[in-house]
């Protein structure tokens, strides 16, 4: 293969080494017998942990108290963390003042949080300058969606699905159509996609709900790690993200956004600190975000965010995105130079991420398909005889995977603030000599 993109390592900012992370470059054994580092390309899985905020964790460790329920020092200390996670959260994102953070389990965890609290019923008529108050409407989600974003709305009653067409002003166009079909409440959409990693264009679907009465959210599990976002300037209603795609560790997650909605619903589940007072006869249920954090809350989750969200957020936003747009680059113009491989993408307008627009350049995470190969042995091969990390299968996007003409799956490279472009090329090498190669008698070499 051959690439003309900039070297990243010498000519980009060195992200990679402002923020360190935790178990880069791990050795792992190869078939052969060797051991390699290992090139994770599978970041947009799970991110590893940046080493700020294992250190973070390890400071808070020492802690071990309950938050909000008890009068001790070290619960003090947890309870004041706890709080204090939500504005270092708040204040990354761009959320307004009013916005409330709820600390979940994953993104997953917080679309079916807000699902839950969607208004059932008609809206209150004298607040009908209010956007999602306007009209008592469904759901509108397109269908380049992960399936967080699709099946928690899916039952929702009045829920429709837009198809994403070729170009992003004909996706405009289909959303415009589907907002003067029937009353819309909401409109739920990725902020950057899983599988591609295009990104679209927020700004505009904003303001066509908002011409619609709808409120928008947004499925930010992506888009939040490689871009930096501005809930109140660019209009979000919500947005959700997931704390090990953020260079956190597993188990917490966000859902932040307008307190109206959440503050009227039930609560997402019921328990302690859910609850302001119980009788035998009746409960009264808190308010604010502990209206849906029942359960003692996870502060090594939430404050491990945090502490992602300050250390990306104290970066230069240029820096991370030029580090991301090049190796993206590199990655893609690899790909394309090998024969047999195609690189999937849903847009005709603007896969390119340095000459297209700032705000839908794509993140780095990009899809292909090797001609006449089997996506799993391929990455199989890539792991096994490379050290290299990428993920096959449909990347639970089965729509977009099917709209794609990728059926039976494909394979996803994905980029994160410590990849290098030896992890780049590492992988390009890999596919460039299977791609030469016989893949039945490999294959055959590999399962024994
Ligand atoms: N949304 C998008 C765009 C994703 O990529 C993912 C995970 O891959 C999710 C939602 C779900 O995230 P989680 O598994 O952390 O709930």
């Amino acid at each position: 293969y051959a690439t003309t993109s900039p070297d990243v390592d010498r000519e980009g900012p060195a992200v990679g080494a402002l923020l360190d992370v935790v178990g880069a470059g791990i050795p792992v054994p190869l078939a052969d017998g060797r051991e390699v580092p290992y090139a994770n390309l599978d970041q947009a899985a799970s991110a590893p942990c940046l080493r700020g905020v294992a250190e973070h964790v390890e400071r808070v460790l020492p802690y071990p108290a309950s938050v909000h329920r008890g009068t001790g020092y070290s619960s003090a200390v947890c309870t004041a963390l706890y709080e204090g996670a939500r504005d270092a959260v708040r204040t990354f994102v761009g959320g307004r003042p009013d916005d409330v953070v709820i600390f979940t389990r994953n993104t997953t965890d917080s679309v079916n949080l807000l699902a839950r609290c969607l208004p059932p019923q008609p809206p209150d008529p004298a607040r009908t300058s209010d956007p999602g108050h306007a009209v008592p409407g469904g759901v509108v989600v397109f269908d380049l969606e992960h399936h967080a974003n699709l099946l928690p709305w899916r039952s929702r009653p009045g829920c429709r699905w837009v198809p994403a067409a070729p170009t992003r002003a004909d996706t405009l166009r289909a959303l415009a159509t589907a907002l003067d079909t029937a009353p819309t409440s909401l409109v739920a959409v990725t902020g950057a996609s899983n599988v591609t990693g295009e990104v679209p264009p927020l700004a505009e679907i904003v303001r066509l709900a908002r011409a619609a009465g709808a409120r928008v959210f947004v499925d930010g599990a992506q888009l939040v790690p490689h871009r930096r976002v501005d809930m109140a300037a660019l209009g979000i209603d919500y947005l959700a993200f997931s704390g090990h795609k953020l260079y956190a560790p597993f188990g917490a997650g966000v859902l932040v956004g307008r307190p109206d909605w959440l503050a009227a619903a039930p609560p997402y589940l019921a328990g302690g600190g859910a609850v302001r007072e119980v009788t035998s006869s009746a409960v009264a249920w808190a308010d604010g975000p502990a209206r849906h954090e029942a359960g003692s809350p996870n502060l090594l989750g939430a404050t491990a965010i945090a502490a992602a969200c300050r250390l990306l957020g104290a970066l230069d936003a240029r820096d991370l995105h030029q580090h991301e747009d090049l190796l993206r680059r590199r990655l893609v113009d690899g790909l394309r130079a090998i024969e047999g491989v195609t690189v999937h993408s849903l847009w005709a307008d603007g896969d390119d991420p340095t000459e297209s627009e700032a705000a839908t350049r794509p993140i780095g995470v990009v899809t292909f398909s090797v001609a006449g190969r089997d996506p799993g042995f391929v990455a199989a091969v890539l792991s096994a005889e490379h050290g290299v990390g990428v993920r096959a299968g449909r990347f639970c996007a089965h729509p977009l995977l099917a709209r794609l003409g990728a059926d039976s799956g494909a394979i996803r490279a994905s980029v994160g603030v410590s990849s290098t472009s030896a992890d780049v090329d590492r992988l390009l090498a890999g596919l460039a000599e299977l791609v030469g190669d016989g893949p039945r008698q490999r294959y055959h070499e590999l399962s024994e």
